[in-house]
């Protein structure tokens, strides 16, 4: 099973496809989680990936394209992957479909976790991350047993630079402009599934679990 999570950014596309990992026993692939990594361990593709995150802007898909098909060329993906982050422009969609369809395969679905604006300024606000191991809460909907510290590695919670205010209104106009066509994309290869992400997640994975079976 191929999956692809589309979304705003901070619709809550990471803790759906964590639970969908969880449930159907295939990898969660986050291009995000990816270049944080790559930043942590002082790597060269960190360093780049790191001025245009910092921004909200996108990294170039000349950089992101190779890591992601390296990734789902892995042999833990060879039943499936749930991708989360990825793609986030045309031209990466369009490059996935091409390795996809050399090798016969093809996404199965699309799945739109749709939150307005206005709610992802306060869910992107309130979300921490683990600096350890990247797990994700929010300081209300999703809070820690103990403020600041996480639940599954004991590692400092932050803001992620990304989450701060001035570069949470960026990367919603780069989604918008560069992001939501994947949504055409995907509906005209018949693949997509719509959610709303405005519900509780309980209430989300149980759309997305209806979906997928
Ligand atoms: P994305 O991967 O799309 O950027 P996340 O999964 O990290 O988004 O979610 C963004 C923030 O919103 C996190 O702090 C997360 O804990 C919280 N969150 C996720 N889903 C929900 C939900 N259904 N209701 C409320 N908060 C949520
Ligand atoms: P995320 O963790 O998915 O919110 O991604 C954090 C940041 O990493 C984004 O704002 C981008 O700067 C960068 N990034 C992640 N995935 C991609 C992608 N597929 N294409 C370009 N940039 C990406």
């Amino acid at each position: 099973m191929k999956i692809i999570m589309l979304g705003a950014p901070g619709a809550g596309k990471g803790t759906q496809a964590k639970m969908i990992a969880d449930r159907y026993g295939i990898p969660h692939v986050s291009t995000g989680d990816i270049f944080r990594a790559n930043i942590k361990n002082g790597t060269e593709l960190g360093r780049q990936a790191k001025a245009y995150m910092d921004k909200g802007e996108l990294v170039p898909d000349e950089l992101t394209v190779k890591i992601l098909l390296d990734r789902v060329a892995q042999a833990d993906c060879k039943n499936g992957y749930v991708l989360d982050g990825f793609p986030r422009t045309i031209p990466q969609a369009e490059v996935l479909d091409k390795e996809l369809s050399r090798l016969g395969e093809s996404i199965d679905y699309a799945i739109d976790v749709d939150v307005p604006d206005e709610n992802i300024v306060k869910r992107m606000g309130g979300r921490r991350a683990c600096v350890t191991c990247g797990a994700t809460y929010h300081i209300e909907h999703v809070p820690p047993k103990k403020e600041g510290i996480c639940d599954n590695c004991g590692g400092e919670l932050i803001l992620r630079d990304d989450d701060k205010p001035e570069t949470v209104q960026n990367r919603l106009n780069v989604y918008h402009t560069q992001t939501q066509p994947l949504i055409d994309f995907y509906n005209a290869k018949g693949v997509l599934r719509e959610v709303d992400g405005t519900k509780d997640m309980m209430e989300v994975f149980d759309s997305i679990t209806a979906i997928l079976g």
